[in-house]
């Protein structure tokens, strides 16, 4: 099948009615029709339909795109966005517009875990000794790297602590138990007390999402094989579950990945089918009562608290309500309400990297939204997110991932 035959039809959907414009990020940094939903879909049909070939300019206007999605959420047409940009820049890397060589490396890294762990304890040292700043800017915005003994693997199962409910996976990622370990333990801690198996499987792949982000595709595929091969050798699991908005995203999305191949297509979208928001996974839990019963009332510090919608869970997996609700169990909290909550962050895996300057502009006027509010501490769901907002959140203000919350409630503190 030819490229142009592949896209065209996402792109022949829009109906240049213009509602995404005014919602797009990198259209409000800009003002330019080519930086908007409409413009780019406009661009990816010319070069579909052989009228704009891929040069410098072109390929740029597509990498300032923050594949945040918000587009689609508003889109009447269902102009899968997303997909179509993933499409658009794999083609760009294949006409020998590529990602930048230092990307490429670091996304070669993100499925080594044991290459990644060492360098994330060179990283620490080097953070520890007050050498940041000498730092490559990709590394520099890494927030405080734990001490080695926090940046463990989770155990390949833990167990219902109640009467068992069902047996789940649990997206560990290839980041999260480097930087994020504290939220993974406390994920995996809040299933078993609302009664399921947890397994992590090993090896852990990488979801892909990054790279696929990035125009490398066949890297994306070969992980989201790896996936499901490892389904197919472990036993299919009941759900995937994910404490991760874009790692979620992206595996939601294996059925659209994998849709050319013959040999894994029909199970790529069953294992899509599986792929579960931790959020609506406890929401939703027949256990979910008994998580409620434990809950208490979290220190006044933290409170009011306001709940951050990464774009990856509400424009792309459609989940607004749960992580909210799930907030709302816990006994005498109060939370208000962000003015623009679905607007992004301006983390979006690689853009931070590769824009910190309009990245940073989109964060401020987020933070801007949040001081509104009289918050004290910013509720996310996604680890990317949760980078960005501590990046600016000044102490003793605070970010916090949904999971982070939930446990400070049942525990009594926060996990670590
Ligand atoms: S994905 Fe986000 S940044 Fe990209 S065109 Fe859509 S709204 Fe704009
Ligand atoms: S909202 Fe959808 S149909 Fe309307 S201009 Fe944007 S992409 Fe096209």
């Amino acid at each position: 099948m030819s490229s142009a035959s592949i896209k065209l039809p996402s792109t022949l959907d829009c109906i240049t009615c213009g509602l995404c414009v005014p919602t797009c990020p990198s259209w409000q940094l800009t003002g330019r029709e080519s930086q908007s939903p409409r413009g780019r879909v406009h661009l990816i049909r010319a070069h579909g339909e052989g009228r704009l070939p891929f040069d410098r300019d072109l390929v740029d206007e597509l990498q300032d795109c923050l594949v945040c999605r918000r587009c689609e959420s508003i889109c009447p047409a269902g102009v899968s966005f997303g997909g179509l940009m993933e499409i658009a820049r794999e083609e760009a890397s294949a006409e020998g517009f590529r990602l930048p060589r230092k990307m490429r490396v670091m996304l070669g890294q993100l499925n080594k875990p044991k290459r990644l762990s060492v360098g994330m304890g060179s990283v620490r040292l080097l953070q520890r000794l007050g050498l940041s700043k000498w730092m490559d800017p990709a590394v520099r915005a890494l927030p405080p790297i734990p001490a080695a003994a926090q940046r463990t693997e989770l155990p390949e199962w833990s167990r219902a602590e109640t009467k068992k409910q069902g047996e789940v996976w649990f997206l560990e990622g290839c980041v999260m138990p480097e930087l994020f370990g504290r939220v993974n333990r406390a994920a995996v801690r809040l299933m078993q007390l609302a009664g399921y198996d947890v397994r992590a499987p090993k090896p852990r792949p990488c979801c892909g999402a990054m790279h696929a982000h990035g125009g490398e595709g066949e890297a994306a595929r070969d992980m989201a094989r790896a996936w499901i091969d490892m389904a197919d050798d472990l036993g299919w699991p009941e759900a995937l579950v994910s404490a991760s908005a874009g790692c979620g995203a992206h595996m939601d999305e294996f059925g659209r990945v994998l849709a050319g191949n013959s040999k894994y297509a029909e199970r790529a979208v069953r294992f899509a089918g599986l792929v579960v928001d931790a959020s609506v996974l406890l929401e939703q839990a027949p256990g979910r009562e008994r998580l409620t019963s434990k809950m208490k009332a979290v220190p006044t510090k933290f409170l009011p608290v306001a709940y951050d919608d990464p774009c990856h869970l509400c424009h792309a997996q459609g989940v607004r309500d749960e992580p909210r609700s799930l907030i709302d169990s816990i006994p005498e909290l109060v939370r208000v309400n962000l003015s623009d909550p679905e607007a992004c962050c301006g983390s979006a895996g690689l853009y931070s990297v590769m824009h910190p300057e309009k990245s940073q502009a989109l964060l401020a006027s987020k933070l801007q939204d949040f001081e509104t509010t009289g918050a004290r501490t910013l509720v996310t769901a996604n680890p990317g997110c949760q980078m960005q907002w501590t990046g600016g959140v000044q102490a003793p203000k605070r970010v916090l991932h949904l999971i982070e919350l939930l446990a400070l409630s049942i525990e009594g503190q926060l996990p670590t």
